[in-house]
Parts: structure tokens; sequence; C-alpha cells
């Protein structure tokens, strides 16, 4: 008896042997699984036992891929969220009522001031934005109705350095939490919640995945903070995609690799950049001319991230020149690249700010954002060089 084409659902009982297991993991592309009866479906929805039903409320390549990363942060829980504001968000929503309020850092991302002065205020939660590297002023803009502190632990673009465990001692006098996002510095830089934070959120998009192929989010944390955040996730729609899940298993497979080469060429390509005459300052917390060069030496256990920022003299001239000029430096406003990228903070990520919110910054139209890649020392400085030569 043969089967119809349209005769495909059920569809039939395959499943592969299992006498050998594959070295790569499965994707379960599955939206929703088929239970057994009654029973087995009323226990997995409730929660009383393990296994997947709807893949908004969990699936397998997710929860691989959080097990990995929860390890890499010591967590206690982790979770994968469709992208890094996603997760942003799932934390404000699992742990913010209206009334509330929140100190955000003045330099976080600017998507993520977005969503906390912007949006967050819509629902009567409040922010106050504060420069969280003064830990008096800090400390000030507490209140009793403050609930979260968000600061980044590496800022963007001026690579500022949040003192972890300060901060958190601030937050927790206030009897608030501490919520970092750890993008820039990644779990081989930074674990924040060794360091007493509650709660890290990181972009998986950037140099976890390292591929620019992926939109992803990761939020972790300690157990006390949990137990909003599954219905956080699965109830405002912030789960992941199952395939980009899968390309940030694999990416993360080389994360260690791809990052220390990083760190070690942004150090060099750093203290290149400092000796340059077309350059008025480069930024590095490797360099020993940082403003937190000692904290991040402490803190950091001597790498200093994969990010160099730097000024070109010439202004927004110099860095047209520049861009145009150095074809093997892609202008492209991410990071975490496996090639060598550049950003123009005053085209892109400061765009909304005005002309003197970026001046307060210190972010003009000569301030370029390096991404730096896993290329040899020497090609990533040749290419800087063809671009210094372009501005003279
Ligand atoms: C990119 C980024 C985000 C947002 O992540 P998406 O994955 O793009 O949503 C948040 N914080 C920082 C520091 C980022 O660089």
């Amino acid at each position: 008896m043969s089967t119809k084409p349209e005769d495909i659902c059920p569809r039939p009982d395959f499943l592969p042997p299992q006498s050998t297991e594959p070295m790569a993991p499965p994707l379960y592309t599955a939206a929703v699984y088929r239970c057994r009866d009654t029973a087995q479906a009323e226990a997995l929805l409730s929660g009383d036992s393990e296994g997947y039903v709807y893949v908004r409320d969990g699936h397998p390549n997710a929860d691989l891929l959080a097990e990995k990363c929860r390890q890499l942060h010591s967590a206690d829980r982790a979770t994968i969220c469709s992208s890094g504001m996603a997760a942003l968000a799932a934390a404000a929503l699992a742990h913010l009522s209206a009334g509330d309020e929140v100190v955000v850092s003045s330099q976080v991302y600017g998507r993520s001031l977005s969503l906390f002065s912007g949006e967050l205020p819509r629902l009567g939660i409040t922010a106050t934005a504060v420069d969280t590297c003064d830990l008096h002023a800090t400390r000030a803009a507490c209140s009793k109705a403050t609930k979260l502190l968000l600061v980044e632990t590496i800022t963007n673009p001026l690579l500022r350095v949040s003192d972890i465990a300060a901060l958190a001692k601030v937050t927790h006098d206030a009897g608030a939490l501490l919520l970092v996002d750890n993008t820039f510095a990644g779990p081989l830089v930074c674990r924040p919640l060794e360091l007493g934070a509650d709660l890290v959120m990181e972009s998986l998009t950037k140099t976890m995945s390292g591929h620019s192929d992926v939109l992803l989010g990761l939020l972790c944390g300690r157990e006390a903070t949990w137990s909003r955040v599954p219905i956080a996730v699965a109830t405002w729609g912030l789960s992941s995609a199952p395939f980009d899940c899968w390309l940030a298993s694999r990416g993360l497979g080389t994360m260690a690799l791809r990052v220390e080469r990083a760190v070690a060429n942004a150090q060099v390509a750093a203290e290149f950049l400092s000796h340059r005459p077309e350059i008025s300052q480069a930024l590095y917390p490797g360099l020993p001319n940082h403003p937190d060069h000692a904290l991040a030496r402490k803190q950091f256990a001597g790498r200093f991230g994969t990010i160099v920022t730097f000024t070109l003299r010439g202004g927004r001239p110099a860095v047209d020149a520049f861009i145009a000029a150095s074809r093997n430096i892609p202008f492209s406003p991410s990071l975490g690249d496996l090639c060598t990228t550049l950003s123009h903070p005053e085209t892109t990520s400061h765009r909304g700010l005005s002309a003197g919110e970026r001046t307060a910054l210190g972010i003009d139209g000569g301030t370029v954002r390096l991404s730096v890649g896993i290329e040899s020392s020497e090609a990533i400085l040749e290419a800087l060089a063809v671009g210094l030569a372009a501005v003279r």
C-alpha cells in the first residue's frame, strides 16, 4: 500500500537509530510537539514534567545554548531571547511595575536608553540617567522607588569601565538589583555575576556568535531574580528562533580562541594608533593612560576587550577619507565579527543625541570605533596605515 502525497499528517513514525550520537547538535525546527495524552499535556504545560510543547515556551536549541552561557557566567539560570534588546526588555518586564524607578548609566547603548527613558515611562516606570563611574552620584540617584540599576561593563564608544563590585554594593544598599549589559566585555573578559551583579544581559548578536549572521540575546542571573523571567519571555513573545540558537552554539565553540586573538590584536592596534600624528586620542582600557586602566587591570584579569576607539584630528572629512581608503576595514555599525570593522558613532549609534550631548560624552565627527577582529596583527596595522595615509 502506498501513501498519497497529501496523506502526510500524522507524519510517519521515523526516528533515527540511537546507537550513535551526532557530533553536531541536531537543529529542532519544530514549532510544536505532539503530546501522548491529556495527562502528559497537563504535566508538561504546568511544568510538573520536563519537555517541550510549544516553541515560544522553550525549545532544545535555546536550552542547549542557554546552558553553555549559564556555565560561562556561573549563573544559576539563563535564557535566550530573540535579540539583546529582547533580553533587556525581559529583565525590565520581569522586575518592574508602574511606580518603580530605574537608574541607568548615562553612557548605555542608545536603544537601551530609549527603552528605559522613552518606552517604559509610558508604562509608569521612570528612569534617571547618571554617570555610574561616579559612585557618589549613583548612590544619590537611587531612591526608595529604585528597583534596578543598569550599567554596561565597558561603555560605547568611550570604553569606560564600570566598577561592578562597588556598583553592586551601592545597588544592594538601595534595595535594588544590578543589571549589567556585558556585551562589550563577554564572559572571557568579565563575569559580572561573580562580582556581585544580580542579572547579566548580552547581545549574542555580537562577539558571542561572532559571524554577523545571528540576532539573539542572553539574560542570566541568580535564582532569586528568576521566578518571573520565563513568564515575561513567553508572554511578551521575546523567545528565540531555533536556527539562530544553533548558529550561536556553533559560534560559541570558537569564542575563546577568537576573543584571545582579538584582544591581543586590539592591544597592538591601540598602541599603534596612540602614536599616530593624525589621531588626537586613542582609547583602550589596556592603554596605561586610559582613565579606567587600573580598574580594568584588577577587574578583567589582563584582558581589556576587543574594541578600540580613536579620534581623527581632521573630524568628519578625515573619517570619510579614512573609510574610503581602508577597504579592508568595512564600515559596519556593529561589532564582534571575525574581521576588523569600524563604526562612526556620530552618524550611527549616537545619531539620536544632540551635538551638545555628543560633545559632553566626548564624541565628535572624528570619533571612530574599531571592533578588532582575528586577522593577523600585521594585516590590521597595514589596513589602518592605509586608511591613515589618506587623511594626511
Ligand atoms: C547590540 C547591543 C545591544 C542590543 O543587542 P541586539 O542583539 O542588537 O538587540 C545592547 N547593548 C549593547 C552594548 C549592544 O552593543
